[in-house]
């Protein structure tokens, strides 16, 4: 795999690092857990987006663009990041922000990261939940167009091949710390929305020989929507870089369960893993994303399916600026 041939643009602070959680793991007398702290990218709070835009934004420079246009939901962590991004090459970033949540309190329409985006300077558009942001999207690149601007487009996530590519430069990252602190890591867990980290993971594994299980927790679409979204990019992620067939369906495994009653919906075992992350290792996770998948992995080890004896890398996405947008639903 050869990442040094794509444009790329430095905005994280890497390697994160990867660290043991020992009072967590005891609370829960299960394997032994270890965090990597992709919370620590550094671009406006960090997060796991940073790595993906490296990327995006890379292509975007290359291509002479001076406006990005992205899409993420009100509270979207890709967002915030994506306008941060944008500030610091220099470039305007047109946001269409989606209200894919029921009844937003004030706080989630005001504070976290879209208190963020503004203070970034993005503009911002709201449209309804379920708009065809594809059609949008051209709208947009027209109006940018028309007042003599370059448009570049950044999926929702950055989560198309060249985003993916962030979280295949991670998979190698992890493979290089496993090996420099003489770990044996049994099980990668991590949340699963937009699909690149998931499917960038894989290939960074995979195309390195690694078999090491990666486990998804999915914040959004059903186990089989899911599964095949993660798996399609993973396929078109080995191929660009090279390593085609090396993820096999096999290998792509999402847990659906702790979704709730939607995505950006709090649950109170989301409420429970972000209190307990924080108050065992004074760690701050995120309600949307990282918060449900650490309560998937809790249940995992309650049930005995992650055992004594294991060692477990929990993936920290970032996010936890969501949390202030949260402060009217979480019980403390
Ligand atoms: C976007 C995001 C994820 C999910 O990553 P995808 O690549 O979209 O699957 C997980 N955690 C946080 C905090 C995020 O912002």
């Amino acid at each position: 795999m050869q990442l040094s041939d794509f444009p790329r643009v430095k905005l994280a602070h890497l390697p994160t690092p990867l660290e043991h959680m020992p009072r967590l793991s005891e609370h829960l007398a299960g394997p032994d857990i270890y965090v990597k702290r992709d919370d620590c990218t550094g671009l406006a709070t960090g997060g796991n987006k940073t790595r993906k835009l490296e990327f995006s934004m890379g292509e975007a420079m290359a291509e002479g663009a001076d406006t990005i246009i992205t899409v993420g939901a009100i509270q979207s962590n890709h967002v915030r990041q994506t306008a941060a991004a944008a500030c610091k090459l220099g470039m305007a970033c047109e946001v269409m922000l989606e209200h894919r949540i029921q009844r937003p309190s004030k706080t989630y329409t005001s504070s976290g990261n879209i208190f963020l985006d503004r203070i970034f300077g993005a503009n911002l558009r709201e449209y309804p939940a379920g708009t065809d942001f594809d059609a949008e999207m051209e709208v947009v690149a027209a109006e940018v167009r028309e007042s003599g601007g370059i448009p570049y487009f950044v999926p929702g996530g950055a989560s198309n091949t060249i985003g993916a590519l962030g979280y295949v430069d991670c998979g190698i990252e992890l493979l290089k710390q496993f090996a420099e602190q003489g770990l044996n890591i049994d099980h990668i867990v991590t949340a699963t929305g937009s699909a690149g980290t998931h499917a960038g993971l894989a290939v960074g594994l995979r195309g390195s020989g690694s078999d090491l299980p990666i486990l998804g927790i999915g914040v959004n679409a059903a186990q089989d929507v899911q599964e095949e979204r993660v798996y399609k990019l993973a396929v078109e992620t080995s191929e660009l870089v090279g390593t085609p067939g090396c993820v096999e369906r096999d290998d792509i495994i999402a847990d659906c369960n702790y979704i709730g009653p939607g995505y950006g919906e709090p649950t109170e075992s989301m409420n429970e893993a972000v209190l307990m992350l924080a108050r065992y290792e004074g760690l701050l996770f995120d309600p949307v994303y990282s918060g449900k998948a650490l309560a998937g992995m809790i249940d995992y080890i309650r049930q005995g399916r992650f055992t004594q004896g294991q060692n477990i890398v929990f993936l920290h996405t970032g996010g936890s600026v969501g949390l202030f947008a949260y402060a009217d639903s979480l019980t403390l």
